[in-house]
């Protein structure tokens, strides 16, 4: 293969039959060193084949994957004492870096007052590119009994000072729970969350009277669903289709041949019990996913001066009043 290949360029080597992701530090003498170990302590330099080339990706790549590899490139590292490394995998205009910065700091002065920052300083923090749905995430870890905490940030924009703001006192929140909330609070969070999830059981007869109408339907379930259900009655139609998927094995189109041509059979399959699960959001849709989530959001909502409900306001106040011990 014929490829100019410059110092600075990034390039991926087959490197041990994996295709790598290498930084060019000579290209006269091929020396390179692999990305991914650019952060570490140890870079890992090596001497690559013209031959093992299989891409010359340029000085300054986009984000995205090629060959299998991640294509990220790690620029620099801020050291800071009070919130550790933070390590910068995208371009940052200074004034970006300079709200994000000025965020960190009212926040933990927030956490340092009411709440706690023992979990501070984390083992890294990750600023990379838009990835995914969320804006961040953390990731909690213990390595022989000490915390190596990652809280990674992928905001499209950290110019946005308020959204900062939310942003880390959401994630600290994280770190908050892990390293500082103790169990007997936790218990009291999650049944503050299951409080906002709301169980109730599908009758008997209910059930039968479905199965009696969708027999007598001409058409298959999933029309049946789309075209006669109420919404409370595609819920109930929704938990029908996940019981026979899961103790019938059933998709919903082996559903509708039974149905067309053995109905008295699918009905003596039917299901004589179900539940339904509603949620009641009352501070944000995301905060019902998991417990954690419901915590690390009622914390951001809390700094951020909205107000909560009640018994969430008195969660908070045991749960600083603990972490400050
Ligand atoms: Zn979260």
């Amino acid at each position: 293969m014929s490829l100019t290949i410059d110092k600075d360029d990034y390039i991926i080597v087959r490197h041990r039959k994996k295709p790598t992701l290498c930084f060019v530090l000579n290209a006269k003498s091929c020396r390179a060193v692999i990305e991914k170990t650019l952060q570490t302590d140890e870079p890992e330099h090596i001497t690559y084949e013209l031959e093992d080339v299989l891409c010359n990706v340029g000085p300054n790549p986009l984000d995205g994957k090629i060959y299998g590899c991640d294509v990220m490139p790690y620029k620099r590292t801020i050291e800071t004492k009070k919130f550790g490394p933070i390590l910068i995998f995208r371009d940052m205009e200074p004034k970006e870096l300079k709200a994000l910065q000025a965020a960190m700091k009212s926040v933990y002065a927030m956490y340092e007052k009411q709440a706690s920052v023992d979990f501070l300083p984390l083992y890294q923090i990750h600023l990379c590119p838009k990835k995914g749905k969320y804006a961040g995430s953390y990731h909690a870890k213990l390595k022989v009994g000490e915390a190596f905490d990652i809280m990674k940030l992928h905001p499209d924009t950290f110019s946005d000072p308020i959204y900062n703001e939310y942003l880390i006192a959401h994630e600290f929140a994280h770190g908050l729970w892990f390293r500082c909330v103790p169990l007997n609070l936790r218990v009291r969070w999650m049944n503050l969350y299951q409080k906002r999830l709301k169980l109730s059981s599908v009758n008997e007869q209910h059930l039968a009277d479905l199965c009696h109408e969708v027999v007598r339907y001409e058409g298959t379930l999933r029309d049946y669903m789309k075209e006669v259900a109420e919404d409370e009655e595609k819920l109930v139609i929704k938990e029908v289709l996940n019981y026979f998927k899961r103790y019938h094995v059933m998709s919903s189109d082996d559903i509708d041949l039974m149905l067309a041509h053995d109905s008295g059979k699918l009905a003596d399959m039917w299901p004589t019990r179900a539940m339904l699960s509603e949620t009641r959001p009352d501070i944000s849709q995301y905060s019902l996913k998991n417990v954690e989530e419901f915590f690390a959001e009622a914390i951001s909502y809390h700094f951020s001066g909205r107000i909560l409900p009640k018994d969430v306001q008195k969660g908070i106040k045991a749960t600083f009043l603990a972490c400050r011990k």
